[in-house]
């Protein structure tokens, strides 16, 4: 099955007067989404109490968890300390995330930073089997980690890295943020041909369960020359990419991705969206 969900809550929720992310289980299966990612982006600041009143809500409502990694990780860092710090924001990720009941913690790789690519990459590479390792040792090692494809291009992360990332091993499964992707080729996901592209990378690099039940981020996204500039919402379609393509092939492969929705305010309302496009582009095909 294909899941849907968003990440974080809408400004809608909040404007009906929740304030916690405990209601939002009720909320978001009302609307027919069935996945959920749960933001650590500026620090892992869930108790464990907490943690475990939204892991039992989600599980009530049968939605799939997912967790994103603070955004300060760098992999490529050169730094003794900020690289024990790193390992540190994992443990504790992986950590609140079992406490959720969430399998999967999505992550940014890292920043070339002023390193030429090659080293920046490596550097990353041998980071993330310190951080399995570490994760290991802490107990918490059985939990999927999802390096993102990222939209800027000092950032580490197109489709090529991250299944380069992926490949040592099985618990390391590539998160296609296809806003991203758009982003840093500017403009590069138009054609039904351009996300076969992505998708064939998956399939040739890693193939099986990671090239099936991937992770997905999903907005329209507006970019400059450098990149990303923000997030937009689905109704802005003057911004790329358009869900409809990617739909048709998920659904003529077979895939199963987990796809969050990213939307600046209405990530519940357009992952609904997406989802709905998804059941007709299915219903096409039958
Ligand atoms: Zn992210």
């Amino acid at each position: 099955m294909v899941l849907f969900g968003p990440a974080g809550n809408s400004d809608s929720f909040y404007a009906e007067g929740h304030k916690s992310t405990v209601e939002t289980f009720a909320w978001i299966t009302a609307m027919g989404l069935d996945a959920y990612e749960y933001s650590f982006g500026r620090g892992v600041r869930l108790g464990e109490a907490m943690a475990k009143k939204i892991g039992a809500e989600a599980a009530a409502h049968h939605v799939t968890l997912s967790v994103h990694a603070p955004y300060y990780v760098n992999l490529a860092t050169e730094d003794a300390q900020k690289a024990e710090n790193n390992l540190r924001y994992f443990v504790q990720s992986a950590t609140a995330a079992k406490w959720m009941g969430a399998r999967r913690i999505v992550f940014h790789a890292g920043t070339q930073g002023t390193l030429p690519r090659e080293e920046a990459l490596a550097r990353t590479r041998a980071a993330l089997m310190d951080v399995i390792a570490a994760l290991d040792e802490a107990g918490v090692g059985d939990i999927e980690l999802c390096p993102e494809t990222m939209g800027r291009a000092k950032q580490i992360g197109d489709v090529d890295e991250v299944v380069e990332l992926c490949r040592p091993d099985e618990r390391l499964v590539p998160a296609v943020d296809f806003g991203h992707l758009h982003a840093r080729g500017r403009g590069a996901l138009n054609e039904e041909a351009d996300f076969a592209a992505v998708l064939d990378k998956l399939e040739n690099g890693l193939g099986g369960y990671r090239a099936r039940r991937f992770h997905v981020h999903f907005s329209r996204i507006e970019y400059t020359a450098a990149g990303e500039k923000m997030h937009r919402t689905y109704d802005e379609a003057d911004y790329g990419p358009d869900f409809e393509p990617l739909a048709r092939l998920i659904v003529k492969r077979n895939l199963e991705p987990i796809v969050i929705c990213e939307s600046r305010g209405t990530m519940a309302e357009d992952a609904v969206i997406l989802k709905r496009i998804y059941t007709e582009a299915l219903a096409l095909e039958s």
